[in-house]
């Protein structure tokens, strides 16, 4: 089989199909690592938004050692909407990373032990409406941040990727309610023409007084529905939390409740803003191919399992066999 143009195109691409990795992306969080050696001594770990799986494959390289028995203990939670194909050292859920369920199931996996550093990469579908994408990827890197104060040890770190744009300065400073060091990095396998960032945050140091919870506005489908109708983040997400809930002013109407149970400290750090374009598309730099490269093309790592294109293929297929008619 000849070259994909992808692979005449993007160096890192080509790189991860020669190390074994299902993505291009398994080089952010190892150049990120190598920056800020977050891993070094790290027990646990949680990868957020993983499939196909190219962090967890860096978490379990290393996490783990060569030839250490992977079943023994539970190191590393990945959690995706999709189906992910294992990797040796990660157990693997199939999730929703804004629900109360999944930060559950992570902290069940872990038999209650916190872990020493969450990661998230996660990004919603682009619908190319600048809007609705930046509210997307905020609600995400909320999730993610959610996620983490339930299973973060004091001190642990947290990386997630973010979009940079005009308020960066403002989700620095909610991060900075969290962790006392905050950088924001821009690995070199990811694109110069993207948006695309990661913030680095370290040392976790929750406020005094907070506790986590699910409740928060922003993961409100319809946030302007009276309390009862505002369920959080899912269905019973106000179970999450164990603060007693502080009661509401008594001029205070009832779609007012919810958001006035995030009093104090969670009330000051839980709110986002979304930031960033994500409109911009990534730019592919091309780079020379060694001779022996250029002949020989490396099949991928992990075909997707079940990718969303998957039923368009087949539908279009059925299409074109049956008849002429087009697809709806
Ligand atoms: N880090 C991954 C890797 O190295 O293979 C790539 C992650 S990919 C850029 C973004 C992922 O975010 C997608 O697989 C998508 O399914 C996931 N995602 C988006 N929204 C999610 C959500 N609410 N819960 C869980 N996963 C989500």
């Amino acid at each position: 089989m000849g070259l994909k143009s992808k692979d005449r195109r993007d160096i890192y691409y080509r790189r991860a199909k020669e190390l074994g990795f299902r993505a291009r992306s398994a080089f952010k969080l190892l150049q990120i690592d190598d920056e800020y050696k977050l891993l070094q001594g790290c027990s646990r770990a949680v990868d957020l938004c993983a499939a196909p799986g190219s962090w967890s494959q860096v978490l379990s390289r290393r996490l783990w050692e060569d030839g250490e028995d992977k079943t023994k203990e539970t190191r590393i939670v990945a959690v995706d909407l999709q189906e992910m194909a294992p990797i040796p050292g990660v157990v693997q859920l199939q999730g929703d990373i804004t629900s109360r369920r999944t930060a559950e199931d992570i902290i069940g996996h872990f038999e209650g032990k916190l872990c020493d550093i969450v990661v998230s990469d996660g990004a919603p579908d682009v619908s190319g409406l600048a809007d609705i994408d930046e509210y997307l990827q905020a609600q995400l890197l909320l999730a993610a941040l959610n996620i983490a104060t339930f299973v973060l040890r004091p001190g642990g770190a947290f990386v997630a990727k973010m979009f940079r744009g005009r308020d960066v300065t403002l989700l620095y400073a909610q991060l900075r309610q969290f962790f006392p060091l905050v950088t924001i990095a821009k690995p070199k396998s990811s694109r110069n023409s993207s948006m695309e960032a990661f913030v680095v945050c370290q040392n976790y140091t929750p406020p005094q007084g907070y506790t986590p919870t699910m409740i928060t506005p922003m993961l409100a489908a319809d946030y302007t529905k009276s309390s009862s109708g505002a369920a959080g983040a899912g269905e019973g997400d106000a179970a999450m939390t164990n603060a007693a809930p502080a009661p509401a002013p008594a001029s205070t109407s009832a779609k007012d409740d919810k958001r006035n149970d995030l009093l104090g400290v969670n009330k000051v750090v839980v709110p986002f803003v979304a930031c960033g374009d994500l409109s911009g598309f990534d730019s592919d730099q091309s780079y020379a191919l060694s001779k022996a490269a250029a002949e020989n093309y490396l099949a991928p790592t992990q075909l997707p399992i079940n990718p969303s294109y998957k039923e368009a293929i087949e539908r279009k297929r059925t299409a074109g066999a049956g008849s002429t008619k087009s697809i709806q």
